[in-house]
């Protein structure tokens, strides 16, 4: 009886590394699949980047995910990027293509499919908190699915206003940048209200957005970036007011998702992925 005992290789490098939940998912796909493939949580420091991606080409890797602090420094490792990580200017999934490596950004394209099963962005006004990696990530792929108009509320003004005139110069979608005011209220007519922002994150789960929640009106969509946990105060709030949810599970899980397919070509049950994370008392 013929066997085969080469496995093929996906994996993430980052540093830290141990906490990153994103292999269970990915393997609980891959068995799904009947995939034998696997996913290796490598830490890789900034310094060995270079080598690492290296000995993935050397190795036959058939992709791998890049989480902090290497997203925007493996673009200078790689042949070349899809079309939303090139305006976004940083890569979460690195894809084999040929002898090619390939940099794709999968978060904002993951955080739109999630919320997809509450509403279709296209044609809507969004309001997104942040603008660090992820809010850049979910305001181009939103812009990209047709949002029509965003407006970023960050802390901080510069990072803000540079992400707003990169939705306007490189994006069909009107963008503005609004200054975080105390009990910020959302305007009437916004569609869909997203906190891209890392407050909530665990462990600091007490951690609240400074909104007005009751400028949130049952018509609006409401989505969180934040995996863990799940259900934040955001969404909560959010809940009790009638809103729809998406939650930062889903974000994760669809990235996921997208991941898979961009390896082996197949897609796997999100469902599936979602549960082993849940597993995990995420
Ligand atoms: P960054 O460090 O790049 O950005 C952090 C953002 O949060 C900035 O806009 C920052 O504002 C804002 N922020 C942080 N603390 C505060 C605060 N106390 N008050 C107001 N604003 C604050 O991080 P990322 O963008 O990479 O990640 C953000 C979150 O998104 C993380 O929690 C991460 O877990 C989550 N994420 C989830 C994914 C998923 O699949 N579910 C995928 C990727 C990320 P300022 O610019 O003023 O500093």
């Amino acid at each position: 009886m013929a066997h085969d005992f080469l496995q093929p290789l996906t994996g993430s490098f980052a540093q830290p590394a141990a906490e990153n939940p994103t292999v269970v998912m990915i393997e609980a796909a891959y068995r799904q699949l009947g995939l034998n493939w696997r996913y290796l949580n490598c830490e890789v420091a900034p310094e060995a980047l270079g080598n690492a991606v290296r000995g993935a080409r050397a190795m036959g890797w058939r992709g791998f995910n890049c989480s902090i602090p290497h997203k925007v420094a493996v673009i200078a490792h790689l042949d070349g990027l899809g079309a939303s990580a090139e305006i976004i200017g940083a890569v979460n999934t690195v894809v084999r293509r040929g002898d090619t490596l390939i940099g794709e950004n999968t978060d904002g394209q993951g955080f739109v499919q999630a919320l997809r099963e509450q509403v279709d962005p296209a044609g809507r006004s969004v309001l997104v908190f942040g603008a660090g990696g992820a809010a850049r990530a979910v305001c181009v792929e939103l812009a990209l699915a047709g949002a029509r108009r965003i407006e970023v509320v960050n802390r901080g003004e510069a990072r803000g206003r540079e992400l707003a005139e990169l939705l306007n110069q490189r994006t069909a979608a009107t963008a503005l940048y609004s200054p975080w005011r105390p009990q910020h209220a959302i305007p009437a007519g916004t569609d869909i209200v997203v906190n891209a922002t890392s407050i909530g994150l665990y462990p600091d789960v007490d951690a609240t957005l400074d909104l007005d929640l009751d400028s949130l009106d049952a018509s609006m969509i409401v989505a969180d970036g934040i995996h863990n946990p799940p259900l934040t105060h955001l969404l909560r709030a959010a809940r009790q007011r009638g809103c729809r949810t998406a939650d930062g599970l889903g974000m994760l899980v669809n990235q996921g998702v997208i991941g898979v397919r961009h390896w082996t070509g197949l897609t796997p049950d999100a469902a599936v992925m979602r549960q082993a994370l849940l597993d995990l008392g995420l």
